[in-house]
C-alpha cells in the first residue's frame, strides 16, 4: 500500500492548511486545545466497543474498561451514583440527544415531546425518526423557553406524560431553560414526578456548569432523567464524540439481547468508536477538577473581557451567567466570513472556548465591526439627505 508522489503532496497540502487553521475558531464552540499525541499508537488497531461496556465481549479489541471509567466520571459530575446510571460515549451531542428521546418515548410511547424554539436543529430530525409527537413552545428573546407557554400548551393538549426536551445552554444565545422551574410549574398542573421525562441537552454547558460556583440547575440531583454532552466542544477531541448519561431502570427497558456480539444491545450505533473512549478518559484523568474549573473561569473572564468591549464601544452584547456565549448583532456577511462567525436572524455569536488564551482575536473582531459601524454611520448621515431608511445596529437589549 503505497500513495502516489501528487497524493503525498495532497496531504501534506492539507496538512499545512490544518496547522494553519488550528486555532482558527471564534464563531463556533469547538475547542482546540486538546493533546491526545500520548493515543497516537493506538491508531494501528481497529478498535470497537460494540454493546456495552458493562459486559463481556468477545470483539477482544475494545476499550471497555475505559469507557467504563469516563462513565464513573461523567455519573459523578451529573451527580447520580454509579450504580443507578447508565450510558456510554456517543458521537456526539445528537446521538445522545436522540438516546434520550428514545428512552423517553419508550417510557412514554404516546407522551408529546417539547422544546423551546431556541433548541437545537437536530431535535426535530430525532422527532420524526422516533415518530414522537412533537410542539415547538415560544422561546422568550433571551432565548429561555416560555414557561407560560410550555405549561398552557400541555395542559392544553391535554398530556399527561409530557417529554421535556431542556437546554442547558442553547446553541446560538446560550440559555439555559430552567428545570427546576418546568418541574415546579408541571407539579403545580397536576402532573406528578414518575409521569413526565426530562432530558437535558447539555452539549457545551454539560462541561461548563459542573465547574462554576452557582450553576443552574442541571444534574440528576436537580431533577433530569437523561443528559447528553458534547466531546468534542468544551473538552475538545479530534473526533466527535459525546457522553449521554441516563437513568438504568430506564435503560433496561430498551435492552435486547445479541447472540453474535455476546452482548447486550442499548446503544443506538453498532459498531461504536472505541478511540474516542480512551480521549474522553485521558482528558479526564489528565485534568483535575480545579484544572476544569480554572480552564472554565479564564473562558467565562474572557467572555466577559468581550461584552465589556463591545459595550464601551456602544455595541449591545451581552451573554447568560456561566456562559461563554457572547451575543452580538450580526455584523455584515462579508464579516461573518472573515471571522468565521455563526450568524442567525439579526445576531451573531463569539464563544470564548478553551484554546483562546488571549484577547488578540476577539479584540480584532471588535474593531473590524467597529470600523463597519462607522463607516455605515457615515452613509446612514447621507442616506438621510435623500430618504428616512436607517440602520438600527443596536440590537435588541435584554
Ligand atoms: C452542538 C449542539 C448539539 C449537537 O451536538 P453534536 O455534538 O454536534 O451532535 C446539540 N445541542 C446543542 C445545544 C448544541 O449546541
Amino acid at each position: 500500500m503505497t500513495l502516489s508522489i501528487e497524493d503525498h503532496g495532497k496531504l501534506d497540502e492539507f496538512w499545512a492548511y490544518c496547522v494553519k487553521n488550528q486555532y482558527f475558531n471564534i464563531g463556533y464552540p469547538e475547542s482546540a486545545d486538546f493533546d491526545y499525541t500520548i493515543l497516537e499508537r493506538f491508531l494501528r488497531f481497529s478498535l470497537n466497543n460494540c454493546g456495552d461496556w458493562s459486559e463481556y465481549c468477545n470483539y477482544l479489541l475494545n476499550s471497555f474498561s475505559f469507557e467504563k471509567e469516563v462513565m464513573e466520571y461523567f455519573a459523578n459530575l451529573f451527580a447520580i451514583p454509579f450504580e443507578e446510571s447508565w450510558g456510554y460515549v456517543t458521537n456526539g451531542g445528537t446521538e445522545g440527544n436522540m438516546f434520550g428521546c428514545y428512552l423517553a418515548r419508550e417510557i412514554f410511547p404516546e407522551g408529546t415531546l417539547y422544546f423551546s424554539g431556541d433548541t437545537h436543529y437536530s431535535v426535530s430530525k430525532i422527532a420524526r425518526l422516533l415518530r414522537m409527537k412533537a410542539k415547538a413552545i415560544k422561546s422568550k428573546p433571551d432565548g429561555e423557553i416560555d414557561y407560560d407557554n410550555l405549561i398552557s400548551s400541555i395542559s392544553l393538549d391535554g398530556e399527561k406524560n409530557p417529554i421535556i426536551f431542556a437546554n442547558i445552554g442553547t446553541t446560538l444565545k446560550g440559555a439555559v431553560d430552567d428545570i427546576s422551574i418546568i418541574q415546579e410549574r408541571l407539579s403545580q398542573a397536576g402532573i406528578e414526578r414518575d409521569n413526565y421525562y426530562i432530558h437535558a441537552d447539555a452539549a457545551l454547558s454539560g462541561m461548563i456548569l459542573p465547574f462554576t460556583d452557582n450553576p443552574q440547575p442541571f444534574s440528576f440531583a436537580d431533577g433530569v432523567d437523561s443528559i447528553s454532552v458534547s466531546g468534542h466542544k468544551m473538552i475538545g477531541s479530534p473526533i466527535p464524540c459525546g457522553v449521554v448519561v441516563a437513568k438504568q431502570r430506564h435503560v433496561s427497558l430498551i435492552t435486547s439481547r445479541v447472540d453474535y456480539i455476546l452482548a447486550d444491545d442499548k446503544t443506538i450505533s453498532g459498531s461504536r468508536n472505541g478511540h474516542t473512549p480512551l480521549m474522553m478518559w485521558t482528558a479526564m484523568r489528565s485534568h483535575s477538577f480545579s484544572d476544569w474549573r480554572n480552564r472554565i473561569t479564564r473562558c467565562l473572564d474572557l467572555a466577559q473581557h468581550a461584552v465589556d468591549c463591545f459595550r464601551q464601544k456602544g455595541i449591545n452584547a451581552w451573554r447568560h451567567r456561566n456562559s461563554i456565549t457572547v451575543v452580538f448583532p450580526k455584523p455584515s456577511d462579508a464579516l461573518c466570513k472573515k471571522h468565521c462567525l455563526a450568524a442567525s436572524g439579526d445576531i451573531a455569536h463569539l464563544i470564548t472556548t478553551g484554546h483562546h488564551h488571549d484577547t488578540h482575536k476577539i479584540d480584532t473582531l471588535i474593531s473590524d465591526i467597529v470600523a463597519e459601524i462607522c463607516h455605515h454611520q457615515t452613509s446612514d448621515v447621507q442616506d438621510k439627505i435623500e430618504s428616512t431608511s436607517n440602520h438600527s445596529w443596536a440590537g435588541t437589549a435584554f
